[in-house]
């Protein structure tokens, strides 16, 4: 048998470059915008603002960065709720709190794991009866699948409240022909190392609102008042991007759409290969979208299969390929203890039983085929082994 370390590790999501990032490095030393403006930044403002179909974007340090600005731009405060789903990273939640607000999470729904517009419902219509509405509604495109925006975007309209697309995963997602992020009043892209596109580090928040933009782009510079001192009335942040890295971002959206076709094919081969097995579920896709398929996720029924969630990650981790387990809801996080919950229906909460039952498989552009057999053949094994004993025994 090979031992661990004589085989290539493969890992879950890792930078895919194109080739082309170096050139506009080497512009920037050369014309010496080593700075957080530039003119990297500004073409690549514009080319994801074009891409996303907003009227501007600004690009920051984080999509961390872009959750908190567009909640500072709607004024959430201290005292304040904002709504939030529930099945995500942590990032999605964390600025809410830096605003000195609190989040309500609200479950998931089966058809997309995102955020169930029944619980929301039943969330602003209890908000109402409060009299206490949330500033704003923060939804989540996980794993680039879409969250039912129509009927999220019609709830949120009936009472006024704004909605945030947190599309960090989604760069690329289209629903009903438009590009996810640009269909609430704000939306959020993660450049970080490990999303479809990267940065290394660095976010973008798009809107149509060229106002409230511009306003994000003093708020992102320390608020500096127009005076010729300093005079500062307002508190910022120093959130820019790096001219550099706005660098290796322009070269990076130039392969965009050929990475979204890399992980969509790579979704299709594991589902091909895998979903004919009994107890192995695919996440699923909405009519009229088309997720860019950030990571392919599974979901394991473990009375069907035998495997439960551990032994999978187990056996891919000693076949050296990193796995990972879905996100754990953020209504479970010891930080948010004590936090309200709406829940889709009756029941266990709909993204409980998902982060139960389900892991993320390595998913990279540039993972080879040989390397993607690799992946199924250990999970195939897991499985025969399992379906093998349990033939012995019965
Ligand atoms: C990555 C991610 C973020 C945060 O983006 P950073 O650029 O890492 O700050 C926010 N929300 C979700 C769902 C993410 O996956």
């Amino acid at each position: 048998m090979m031992a661990v370390q004589d085989v290539k590790r493969i890992y879950l999501s890792p930078p895919h470059m194109s080739g082309r990032e170096r050139h506009y490095i080497d512009e920037a030393f050369e014309t010496n915008w080593i700075a957080p403006l530039g003119p990297n930044i500004d073409a690549f403002e514009r080319a994801v603002a074009a891409y996303a179909g907003t009227a501007d974007a600004v690009a920051v340090s984080s999509g961390t960065a872009a959750i908190h600005l567009a909640l500072r731009l709607l004024e959430v405060g201290s005292g304040d709720v904002v709504f939030c789903s529930s099945f995500t990273f942590v990032a999605s939640a964390n600025p809410i709190r830096y605003c000195g607000a609190e989040p309500v999470f609200i479950d998931s729904e089966p058809d997309t794991w995102n955020m169930s517009p029944d619980a929301l419902g039943k969330a602003l219509s209890a908000a109402a009866l409060e009299g206490k509405l949330p500033k704003a509604v923060v939804v989540v495109h996980l794993y680039g699948q879409l969250a039912k925006m129509d009927e999220i975007n019609a709830l949120c309209g009936q009472y006024g409240v704004p909605v945030v697309e947190d599309a960090a995963e989604s760069l690329g997602s289209t629903y009903k022909g438009k590009q996810s992020g640009g269909l609430g009043k704000f939306g959020v892209f993660s450049f970080n190392g490990n999303k479809i596109i990267t940065t290394s580090g660095g976010g973008m928040l798009v809107s149509d609102d060229k106002a409230l933009l511009g306003k994000a782009r003093f708020l992102a510079t320390q608020a500096r008042d127009a005076a010729p001192h300093y005079q500062h009335s307002s508190m910022g942040y120093n959130y820019r991007m790096s001219n550099l890295l706005a660098g290796v971002g322009r070269a990076q959206l130039e392969v965009l759409e050929e990475r979204v076709a890399a992980r969509r094919a790579i979704f299709d081969t594991y589902k091909q290969a895998l979903s004919g097995r009994d107890g192995i579920f695919f996440m699923p896709a909405l009519e009229d979208s088309r997720p860019n398929r950030w990571l392919t996720a599974i979901t394991v029924d473990e009375q069907l299969t035998g495997v439960t969630i551990p032994a999978l990650l187990g056996a891919l981790t000693d076949a050296n390929i990193e796995a990972r387990p879905l996100w754990k809801p953020l209504h479970l996080q010891p930080l948010f203890e004590g936090a309200r919950f709406y829940a889709h229906g009756d029941g266990q909460p709909c993204c409980e039983r998902l982060f139960n039952s389900g892991i993320c498989l390595p998913s990279g552009s540039g993972m080879t085929a040989v390397e993607q057999v690799r992946v199924i053949d250990c999970i195939n094994n897991v499985l025969e082994a399992r379906a093998g004993s349990a033939a012995q025994t019965a």
